[in-house]
């Protein structure tokens, strides 16, 4: 599924005319097509963050007469690829000529044309307008944050309490949009990060998942040690299933690039395997001449040269601070495991 920007056209992108009386109107040619600052930028920005650029524009000119449809295509066309935008859908129509149609925002109808079109997924898509119909719309789509561009106004701040309806955020262009929705993006991806290293998808790999904040995106498969993310960009990063799969040193390789991921007071959650109890386990099973648990011999013969003196030492050679263990470390904040018996849980802060 594609992630979306869903930008309104007429005072988001291109200036706003205005008739002499003081109504406001779209262009009606490609002459009074006036782009706005730092628009070509912010789009080009959304892009790179990896999301589609998708115009919902409400043009009643059609119904009323004075914009030709011609016209109409021919200044999309234009502001298409001028600007590098995916696609710009129009609700052309008027409930004094047409009635009511399902496509004049605030309604959604242009949002769920593109949704099928693009395959968005529109609760992790944005949405960006002047007017508060825009906001209206993002809300009843449903997307994940909505954008009022332009400066903060006493009559707008009286709408919106009229109205019930308020922007998440008022922002002065597309470019500082851009920022924000990178902003939000990163925080959420990289706050928290859980760490499972695994056969599935990818023998050995690891994948990243989080844990405490839903619809975010296994964007990435790598080797563990070579996470790519910024230094201090995390808070928490839980290491739980599969970690023991890997070698010593893959293990102290991967401590170390975790330690330098997490931020000063960042806290590491490590799931470790019990040799103890699993030797014993393995004693019983060669005596029962079971084979019910071939996984178990292949963490055993993998880590039993590998000390829980040495998970320590290598912890805080990696800069970690203060080590503890204990089960409840773990289930104060994330852990529901069934086999607990089989592992030592280790809580250690940077
Ligand atoms: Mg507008
Ligand atoms: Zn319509």
């Amino acid at each position: 599924m594609n992630r979306a920007v869903f930008l309104d056209r007429d005072g988001v992108i291109n200036k706003i005319l205005y008739e002499p009386d003081g109504n406001i109107m779209a262009p009606a040619n490609l002459e009074q097509v006036k782009i706005l600052d730092n628009v070509k930028e912010g789009i080009q920005r959304f892009k790179e963050l990896g999301f589609k650029v998708i115009v919902v524009t409400n043009q009643p000119g059609v119904a009323f007469g004075y914009l030709k449809k011609e016209k109409l295509q021919e200044i999309n066309n234009f502001l298409k690829n001028e600007l590098g935008i995916d696609e710009i859908y129009s609700c052309t129509h008027h409930p004094k000529f047409d009635g009511e149609c399902n496509c004049r925002k605030p309604k959604i109808g242009l949002i769920e044309q593109a949704k099928n079109d693009f395959d968005i997924d529109v609760e992790n898509s944005y949405m960006v307008g002047d007017n508060l119909s825009d906001i209206e719309t993002g809300k009843n789509a449903n997307v994940k944050k909505t954008f009022r561009i332009g400066i903060i106004r006493d009559d707008m701040i009286q709408l919106q309490h009229e109205k019930n309806i308020y922007p998440d955020f008022t922002l002065p262009d597309l470019s500082v949009i851009a920022d924000k929705i990178k902003n939000i993006e990163e925080r959420e991806r990289f706050d928290n990060l859980q760490l499972c290293v695994s056969s599935d998808p990818i023998e050995d790999y690891l994948y990243q998942n989080n844990v405490q904040l839903k619809n975010i995106e296994l964007d990435f498969i790598c080797d563990p040690w070579n996470l790519p993310m910024k230094d201090n960009s995390l808070n928490n990063i839980i290491a739980l299933d599969g970690i023991s799969d890997l070698s010593k040193e893959e293990f102290d390789k991967t401590i170390k690039k975790i330690s330098s991921l997490l931020k000063i007071g960042g806290k590491l959650y490590l799931k470790y395997p019990n040799l103890k109890v699993l030797s014993k386990r393995l004693n019983e099973i060669i005596n029962e001449t079971s084979k019910d648990e071939p996984e178990l011999f292949q963490l055993l013969s993998r880590w039993k040269l590998f000390s829980l003196q040495n998970v320590h030492e290598i912890l805080k050679k990696s800069g970690f601070s203060k080590i503890m263990e204990g089960k409840e470390n773990f289930e104060e904040k994330f852990l529901n495991t069934q086999q607990e018996q089989y592992y030592i849980y280790i809580k250690v802060i940077k």
